[in-house]
Formats: C-alpha cells, structure tokens, sequence
C-alpha cells in the first residue's frame, strides 16, 4: 500500500494503476475510519480492481462553530486499517496540498441544500461538492462509494456527476449499526456512557415511524406520527435538529406521503454538543 500526501504522487500512482488497465474505485472519507468506513472499502473493491482512499479532514465543509478542530484524527490506525482491508493507495493531503492558493471560484447549490442537514449547516454541502470535485479531478475513478447514512450527500453528488460530466458511477453503501441499533459514526467518540446509552433513540424512532407507515399501507400525513415520537426523543434528552420525510428525488419535505413514491425518513439530534444523524429509505 501507498500512501501519497501531494497530488502530483496520487496522480502519478494511479496513472501506474490505470497503464495496468485496472478499474479504479474510490472512497473518501475524513478518517478515524470504523467498520462504515471498512464497508464501503470492501464495497469499492468489489465493484473495481483497486482502491483509493483519501483521508482528509476538510475544512471547507466546517462552519466557524462547527467541530473542525476537535474531529478526531487517528491516522496511524487508519492506514493499519487500509493495509489490513487491501487499498492500494492512500491519499492524506494537507491543508494546503488542497486549497493553497487565492480561491476565485465558488460552488453555490440550489434547493437540494435547504432542508435536512444543509438547512442547518451552511455551507456544508458547498464545502463536499468543493472537495469531491477536485478529488474527482485528481484521481478520476471509475466509481466511488458512499455511505447511505449522509443520503443527502450522495444525492447532491449524483446531481454534481450530472452536471460536472464526471465519468464516475455513485455506488450508494447501506448503514452500518452497531448492535443496539445506533449508526457508526466517527462523531460517536464524542458521546459519554449516559448519552451513548440514549444515542439509539434516534434509529428506534426512525423505525417506529417507518413501521406506522408501512402498516397504513396507503398514502397518509406523517405529520402526527413524526410530532409525537420527537416529542419522545426530547423527554428524553435528545434535541431534535430536524426528524421528517423527505422527498428521495428533491430533498424537499413531504407532508403527504403516496403509495409507490421514494421517500427519506431522516433526523437529526443532539446529545449535548453532539450532532447525530439517520435515516431510512422508503420505497
Ligand atoms: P466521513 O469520514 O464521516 O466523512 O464518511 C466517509 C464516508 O463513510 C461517507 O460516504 C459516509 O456516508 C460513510 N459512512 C460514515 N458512517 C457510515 C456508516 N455507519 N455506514 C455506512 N457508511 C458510513
């Protein structure tokens, strides 16, 4: 395994991968990598011949208040855990490898960005499309995998692909939980015993509410079912930042579900200074 930290080394190993005629797949991420992160690895192998990693915490993506400072940073592990799972490169620029230079250009997004976590993180998702473009760019893989657990992500990067005529297939990976339910995070490190123990409220909420849809089995307001199991989640402590469905195709929210339609059943909480999301597909 390499591990190249300029772009000029990334380009040139994998131009040495590409004359080998090998189909590249791709996998950012901003480190303290956990099984998420391993399953979209092993996913990536499986739809190519070799893999890329990056392993970037990036800034352009941090609000002022946001935790850019304290987001855990665990590269030794992390590339022990790359050798172990069998990428062939890494890519851990720094900083200034990736923005050095006056920026006179700038990714505005429209709509898809103005509910669910971009309507509450400014700037965010300007800051993924920013990064992932120019990854994109340096690397130019045959595929990349995301996790479906930032789903508002990876719709806004299908929609970047569209427009920015990447020749990259978006391969969508499914949540990876941990026993009781709670999603894998690397924010997870954050949480103390007694909110580690209330984290997976989110998920059972999300369930409980998805279960009242299924069971309905036609088309319903959600509205009622949404209120009540946030008012459950804040007795206990978590602090909704949003709970609702979303359109699947427009990010919008949706206050009448229909039969057959593709939905995202997404929330957001705090359990005291940390942010966690979820979400389940409805289709
Ligand atoms: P991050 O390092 O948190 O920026 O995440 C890098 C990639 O891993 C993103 O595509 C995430 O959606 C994905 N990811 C993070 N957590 C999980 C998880 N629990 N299950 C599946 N994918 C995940």
């Amino acid at each position: 395994m390499k591990v190249c930290r300029t772009v000029k080394n990334i380009r040139r190993e994998v131009q040495i991968l590409k004359s080998g005629n090998r189909k590249i797949g791709f996998v950012p991420t901003m480190g303290a990598l956990h099984e998420g992160h391993i399953a979209l690895i092993r996913q990536a192998r499986s739809a190519a011949d070799a893999v890329v990693v990056s392993i970037f915490v990036n800034p352009e993506q941090f609000g002022p208040n946001e935790d850019f400072d304290s987001y855990p940073r665990t590269l030794k592990q992390d590339l022990e855990v790359c050798k172990r799972e069998g990428v062939d490169l890494v890519f851990t620029p720094d900083r200034e490898e990736m923005y050095s230079g006056t920026a006179f250009l700038k990714i505005r997004i429209d709509q898809l960005n103005r509910h669910m976590c971009g309507g509450s993180r400014p700037g965010f998702f300007e800051g993924i499309v920013l990064v992932v473009n120019k990854f994109f760019n340096i690397i130019k893989p045959d595929a990349a995998v995301f996790g479906q657990k930032d789903i508002q992500q990876f719709q806004i990067l299908k929609q970047m692909v569209r427009e920015f005529n990447h020749n990259i297939e978006l391969v969508m990976a499914p949540i990876v939980r941990a026993s009781d339910g709670l999603a894998l995070s690397s924010r997870n490190a954050y949480l103390n015993d007694v909110q580690r123990k209330k984290a997976p409220a989110l998920y059972r909420s999300l369930q409980s509410i998805e279960r009242e849809i299924e069971k309905a089995g036609r088309s319903l307001a959600p509205g009622d079912l949404i209120r009540k199991e946030g008012r459950r989640l804040e007795a206990k402590g978590l602090k909704i930042d949003y709970l609702d469905v979303f359109s699947l195709q427009t990010l919008q929210p949706e206050k009448m579900l229909e039969k057959g339609g593709r939905y995202i059943l997404a929330g957001a909480v705090w359990l005291g200074k940390t942010r966690l999301i979820d979400n389940i597909l409805i289709e």
